[in-house]
């Protein structure tokens, strides 16, 4: 086949035209990672609003907090899915902050950290882990099939990953539990909980608050027991979590199962 310069020069631009485009598929297939919001003690996210949670006693309490964080009863009622002001007294209710409430916490520093994080990478369920109490594997003679994560009771218990809230409530040895279905056949639990935020159907977003530490159900203190599960199967969560340098943990007990 015979072409002029002109031809040669085009069919080279249209090469690395593709070339680039490969690369770039590439690129952001290997690294596509979203920046993702911890939520902390003073900001927290439900339902994709900003706001906090609030254990609610009175209604003279819930209208002091509607008033200090400006926001409307109407919008306490959507985010809370519930219709009536009746079903958000003596319970947990999320309160949502006014953009200028949100922009005076972060400016006192108190905002929430944002991590890169992978689409695919789970991330820790609390804040500072820096011991596990009792590692996946065997255990007094039966498996035990995930992390235990002392901390003190009320610590936020945050989705590891993007999910659907799948149970909530009380499970014989689990106590007060929470399970969130995941992408690809992979279930979360939390368990032993004091407090769960979250119902069944709620879409949760990684690093959400869902749910407080307790001591509920077979527990000798407060801790969070926290599985991963893949079509129903545990797995060793410290093969999915992103490494904790500051962890300490009896390492002959890792993978002491196999
Ligand atoms: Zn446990």
């Amino acid at each position: 086949m015979w072409l002029n310069k002109k031809g040669v020069k085009m069919k080279s631009m249209v090469t690395y035209g593709l070339y680039f485009v490969v690369v770039v598929i590439f690129s952001v297939s290997l690294f596509a990672s979203e920046l993702v919001f911890l939520d902390n003690e003073h900001i927290q996210e439900h339902h994709g609003v900003q706001g906090k949670w609030y254990q609610i006693n009175s209604k003279n309490q819930l209208d002091t907090l509607v008033m200090k964080h400006e926001v409307e009863l109407n919008e306490v009622l959507r985010v809370n899915s519930v219709a009536n002001i009746k079903n958000l007294l003596n319970t947990y209710v999320f309160i949502p902050y006014s953009e200028k409430c949100i922009k005076e916490l972060e400016a006192k520093g108190l905002g929430r950290k944002a991590i890169e994080c992978k689409d695919d990478q789970f991330i820790w369920p609390l804040a500072d882990v820096s011991v596990l109490t009792s590692v996946f594997g065997l255990r007094w003679g039966e498996i035990h099939p995930g992390l235990d994560m002392p901390v003190p009771r009320g610590t936020i218990v945050r989705a590891a990953k993007d999910g659907r809230v799948i149970a909530v409530g009380y499970a014989g040895g689990y106590g007060k539990e929470i399970v969130i279905e995941h992408r690809n056949n992979f279930i979360t639990r939390y368990a032993h909980n004091s407090v769960n935020f979250v119902k069944v159907g709620d879409l949760v977003r990684r690093g959400q608050a869902i749910g407080l530490v307790g001591s509920t159900g077979r527990s000798t203190g407060p801790h969070l027991h926290f599985e991963i599960r893949l079509n129903e199967i545990p797995l060793d969560p410290l093969d999915f979590l992103p490494e904790n340098p500051s962890l300490q943990v009896n390492e002959h007990r890792l993978k002491n199962w196999r």
